[in-house]
Formats: C-alpha cells, structure tokens, sequence
C-alpha cells in the first residue's frame, strides 16, 4: 500500500494506533519473521501474560502503520512494546524493564510504592553478599535472617551456615586434627617434647566459637556501614510483595518490597528413627558441642559425615561411620575409596550396608551412653553398639517448607523442597529470584552462593549481563586426606564422552613433607581425564593429598580458561610442592603403567 499523504488518512491511522494502545494491556507491534519480537512475545508467555501482537509484516497497510508509530514513539523499529498503555521500546528496552521490575509494576497496573526495593530472605553466604552489593548500588534493602534452634537447642548469630555450622567451624578443626599429625611427624624432623600430647575440645570449642563470634559480628557491622536494615525475625510471604517478619519474642511486622531474593540455605535432616531428635546430634549442635564427643557414630557417608568422622579421629576419638550404600555419592568414586581408605588406615571404622533403626540412651551425661540398633540394607544382621554421641549428617532439607511460598505463588520441586530457577535465578514470580543452597540442581558451596548472590544484584540494579556459571566449579573434600576436584568424575566423563573419547592420566604421588616421618607412601593421588574429541582439553580434576583446596584453586582457574594436556605439559612445575605432579603426567589408565612415585 503506498504512503498515506492526505492529513485525514494519517490522522485516521493514528487513532486507529491509539484505540490499539488503549485497549490492549500487551500490545507489541512485530514482524512474524523477527527475532528479536520472537524473543520478546515469548517473554510474556513465559510470564504467563496475554500478549497481542499486531504483526505489520502480514497487514497491507503495515508500513504506514510503521512510519506512524516512527512519528508517535520515536522508534521506527519492532518490537515496539506497550504496556497498560504506557510506551516501553524495543526488545533490549522491554528485557531491560523487565529486570529492573518496571514491567513487572506495569503489568499489574501497579503504581504501588514498596517499603523497600529488596528484602533478601536469609543472611547467609548467598544473601549477605546480595545485600550488600544491592545497598552499594544504592538501593533501599532489607535482609532478615533467623535461626530456628536444633531440636537440642543449639543456636547461633548472623551469617548462616558456612560460618557458625558449616565451612568454618569445621576448617578451624579439620585443621585442629591436622596439627595433632603434624606434632607425630615433629618428634620425626627433632622437635622433642616430652609431656603426653592431649587435645582438650573445651579450648579448642571456645576458640573457635570466639572467633566466629567476630565474624558474626563483623557482618553486623558491615551491613550497617552498606545501610542494609537487617532484622533478626523469621520472615514469611502472605502476599506475592508482602512478607511478614517474627522475632523471637513473636511480635509481627508487615513489610513490602519491589523484589525479593530467597536465600534460606538448609538445615540438617533427622532420620525419623526413635531416638534421634533426642539424643542425637547434628553438625549443627557438634561445633559448639561443650564437651567432648567421646566415642562417636557418625550416620552417613558424604562431605559433612567424612569431614566431620575425619576430624574427630585426627582428635584421637575412637570413630566410626555408617554408610548406607557408597562414599560420597556424586563425586569419582576412584577418589572417594582412596580418601576412605585412608582414614581406614588411620583408625576410622566404617560398618558399610548398614542403616540405623533406632537410638536408645543408656546414661545421662556430656557424654552419656547411647546404643544403637542398625540393620544390614543386604542381610538380615543386625548391628548393635554403643556409643557416647551419634552424629547424624544424611542430608540437609532446604528451608522453603515454611516460608508462604504458596502465598507467593513460587513453585517449588515437592520432592526435595528445592526451588527451580532460570538462569539468571529467577524463581517463576518474577519479582522473586533464589540463591544458594535452596536451587534446585546447583552446587551447595558458600562461593558458588555468594557469587550468585552479588552477580544477581549487579543484574538487577547496574545493567549487569554475567550470569553466575555453575559449570567447573572447584571444590574440596576435607578429609584427614583432603580431596580436591573440579569438572567431570570419571564415572561421568565415560558416560558423557564413551571409554573411546577420554584419555585419563594419573600418579600416585608422596609428599616431601610425608617422607621423613615416613607415613602415607604413596597414598597421594593425582588423576586429569581428557576430551580427546577436543584437543585432550582437561575436563577432570582430582587430587588428594594436603592442601588440596590450595592446589585445585589454581587448577580451576586454569580449567575455566579450558587447559589442555599438552598446557599443562607445558607449564613449569614449583619444585618441590605436590602440585607440580599435574605438570608431569605421563602415565595413562589405559595403558595400566606403573604410577608409583619412586624419587624425587
Ligand atoms: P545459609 O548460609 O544456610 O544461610 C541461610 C540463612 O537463612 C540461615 O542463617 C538461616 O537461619 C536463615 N533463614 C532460613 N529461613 C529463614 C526465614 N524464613 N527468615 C529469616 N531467616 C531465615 N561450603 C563450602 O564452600 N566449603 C566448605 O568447606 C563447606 N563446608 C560445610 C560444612 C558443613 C558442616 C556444612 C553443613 C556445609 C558446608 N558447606 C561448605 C556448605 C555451605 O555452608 C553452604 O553452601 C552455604 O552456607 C549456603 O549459603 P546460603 O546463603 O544458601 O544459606
Ligand atoms: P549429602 O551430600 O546429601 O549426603 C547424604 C549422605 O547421607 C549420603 O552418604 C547418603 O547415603 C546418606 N544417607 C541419606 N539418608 C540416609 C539414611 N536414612 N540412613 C543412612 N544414610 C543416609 O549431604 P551432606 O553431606 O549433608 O552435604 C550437603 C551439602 O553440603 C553437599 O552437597 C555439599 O555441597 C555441602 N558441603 C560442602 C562441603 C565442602 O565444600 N567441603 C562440606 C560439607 C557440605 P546414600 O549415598 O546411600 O544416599
């Protein structure tokens, strides 16, 4: 149709854009063929939101209408976006509002003012570092955190779990134990000292909770110094912008926000066993535990089981683990059997297949008496035993259970209380985003929470485009043989990439620092599997040995920037560390060769 040059017929096609704009709550004028229009129409889909597209390309008179909407918005492209009446732009425009929660607000035809701009649900690792980075950006922020106290009555200041219950506490005393090894290989190197080595838990527990006591208050401070209001109250939604706040006295605040992050972590799961609740503990109550465990059942067979199992024996307690099927599941399995196996050799009993049935207390005390009656999960046997504290760590239960998120309208995976996200941890409220622990399908680590958390925030209020990247993330095991890895476990490399496709290296290896005392012979090992498909880049790392969260740091790094073998040939080792084994790996599994470190 050629260009309407008479005022009537512009005037015309202009009221007929008008009545368009008026009467359509989503209007989007598009081309069926285009992208970007595509992108934005699936936009509202996906916010279950009735879109209507005015697709110029299939109307005759679509140019005209085109240099209309040139002349009324300044845009002479598409998609030219309207909400309730109000002009958006394009595609960049309309994604852009749609993370600051502007289309959001206009959607619901919303003028509304909030309390706030955001209330972060939990002051943990993930909120903490959310809170924080959303008050720098300038924005008005609320953070609650609560601590609901263990069945024991266990409770403890602001930071969530990695500080007063997880990463912490359990490093300051990981590295408690390893000290105690570092006094028997001392009397090795000369160091003579003849009074009886004994550990007292009291100091040790004292120390380390004072420590924490400061980090707790540290982020006190830091979040009044970032204006960031943060409340000690249990928080719930009763409404999708609305939460209500209780303190441990019970009274109730409302508060509302534009946005809200969900960042409650998990707590430990209890066995639903007679007993357990009630004489047994979890890594919850053992750091601030005032007295020392004794003889210790630690229920389960992952990070906080071995870590927590592992410890305690470097303490010098008698320790044993009940594993209901295999060692840290989800990790190479290699590497899990190595790491038990040697805290096997150093005293740690494992009672493998066997699931507990119920705890009975024999004696009060600190410790009392316990004994437990497990059964076999492939016999009929049955297991009893008695022991002074029974640590339960099967598991941890995300904290979403409680929190009105039915209210709110956030769905939630009904099997495992985990909460599904997009990639930019959007919940499917989009005013409502999730971190940390509480994902359905991430990492459960303190970094991976926190980068989640600040990258969110640079998102929401800086025009931030990096997304949190769950892949290659390193981590480490620590057991009395810390194992560090990052990528592919053997077991999924093969089903990824088929037995053809991976070329795997490794060595054992024995520390410098091990050969004098002369402990460990080759008990270290070191593993790279390889994509041959893809220049036998490195999609598996595996260590264990000391220091392992130092060694796999670096290594991470390097894998992030996608090393090959051939890289890692070429780099120069540090001599002598442990590290430098990965710079020398000759060997293939394949090839069944001789991995036995025999000199220097
Ligand atoms: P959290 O840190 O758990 O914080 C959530 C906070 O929200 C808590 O304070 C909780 O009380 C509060 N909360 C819950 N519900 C509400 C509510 N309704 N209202 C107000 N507040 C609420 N990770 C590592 O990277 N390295 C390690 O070495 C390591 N060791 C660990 C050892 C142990 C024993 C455990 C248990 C965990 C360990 N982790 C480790 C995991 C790490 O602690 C978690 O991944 C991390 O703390 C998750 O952070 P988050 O912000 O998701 O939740
Ligand atoms: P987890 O990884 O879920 O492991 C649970 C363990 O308990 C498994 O061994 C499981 O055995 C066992 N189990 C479950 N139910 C049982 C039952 N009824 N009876 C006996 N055993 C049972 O849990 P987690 O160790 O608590 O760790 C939680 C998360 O915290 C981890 O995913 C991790 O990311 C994080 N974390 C990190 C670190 C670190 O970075 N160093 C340390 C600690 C924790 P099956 O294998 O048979 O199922």
């Amino acid at each position: 149709m050629p260009p309407i040059e008479n005022d009537t017929g512009r005037a015309e096609l202009k009221t007929r854009i008008q009545q368009l704009i008026d009467s359509n709550p989503v209007l989007v004028f598009s081309k069926s063929y285009c992208p970007f229009c595509v992108k934005v129409k699936d936009l509202f889909k996906e916010l279950n939101v009735i879109c209507n597209a005015v697709e110029l390309d299939l109307m005759a008179d679509g140019s005209n209408l085109q240099d209309m909407l040139m002349e009324m918005t300044g845009q002479k492209t598409v998609p030219n976006v309207f909400i309730n009446k109000t002009h958006i732009g394009g595609c960049d425009k309309t994604l852009q509002a749609h993370r600051d929660g502007l289309l959001q607000q206009l959607l619901g035809g919303e003028n509304e003012t909030y309390d706030y701009d955001l209330i972060v649900i939990g002051g943990g690792s993930g909120g903490l570092a959310c809170s924080k980075e959303a008050a720098l950006l300038g924005k008005k922020v609320m953070v609650l955190d609560y601590v609901v106290p263990t069945p024991l009555g266990t409770t403890w200041g602001l930071g969530g779990t990695c500080v007063n219950v997880g990463c912490i506490p359990k490093k300051l005393m990981h590295q408690t134990a390893v000290l105690g090894t570092a006094m028997q290989d001392a009397r090795k190197f000369g160091w003579e000292f003849s009074e009886a080595v004994k550990h007292n838990w009291e100091t040790m527990k004292t120390a380390v909770n004072n420590y924490i006591g400061s980090l707790n208050w540290g982020y006190r401070v830091a979040l009044r110094d970032k204006n960031v209001n943060y409340v000690n109250a249990y928080a719930e939604f009763i409404e999708p912008h609305k939460i209500k706040a209780t303190n441990r006295r019970g009274k109730e605040v409302f508060h509302t926000a534009a946005r809200f992050v969900l960042a409650t972590g998990e707590r430990p799961r209890y066995l639903g066993i007679p007993g357990d609740k009630e004489y047994c503990i979890t890594s919850d109550d053992l750091f601030s535990l005032p007295h020392c465990p004794g003889k210790t059942l630690v229920i389960g067979a992952s990070y906080v089981a071995l870590e927590c199992g592992g410890f305690l024996a470097g303490l010098g307690l008698d320790v044993t683990v009940m594993v209901r099927s295999i060692l840290l599941r989800g990790f190479d399995q290699d590497m899990a059997n190595r790491a038990g196996e040697h805290m096997e050799e150093h005293g740690v009993k494992f009672l493998r297949k066997f699931v507990p049935v119920k705890v009975e207390e024999l004696e009060k005390g600190t410790p009392g008496r316990l004994k437990v009656t497990a059964k076999s999960t492939d016999s009929d046997e049955i297991f009893e035993g008695e022991f002074n504290t029974v640590l339960i760590a099967v598991g941890r239960d995300a904290c979403t259970g409680k929190i009105g998120l039915d209210k709110a309208g956030v769905h939630v995976n009904a099997k495992n209380g985990k909460i599904p996200v997009n990639d930019e941890e959007q919940t499917n409220v989009p005013h409502i985003y999730a971190i940390g622990d509480i994902l359905e399908g991430k990492w459960e680590l303190t970094p991976v929470a926190i980068q989640a958390g600040k990258l969110l925030a640079r998102r929401l209020y800086k025009g931030g485009t990096l997304k949190c990247d769950y892949v290659n993330v390193p981590t480490t095991v620590f057991t009395p043989l810390e194992y560090g890895c990052c990528g592919l476990s053997e077991e999924k490399a093969l089903e990824l990439y088929g037995q053809d496709n991976i070329e795997i290296y490794h060595s054992l290896f024995w520390p410098l620092e091990f050969t004098v005392p002369n402990r460990d012979n080759n008990k270290c090992y070191s593993k790279i599997i390889c994509n041959k498909l893809d220049s036998e880049r490195v999609v598996g790392f595996h260590y264990l040995g000391p220091n392992a969260g130092e060694v796999t740091q670096g290594y991470g790094a390097a894998m992030k920037c996608g090393i090959t073998k051939e890289q890692l040939d070429n780099t120069v080792g540090i001599h002598p560390t442990c590290a430098e084994i990965f710079t020398t790996m000759e060997v293939t599994k394949s090839s069944g060769g001789d991995i036995s470190q025999a000199g220097c």
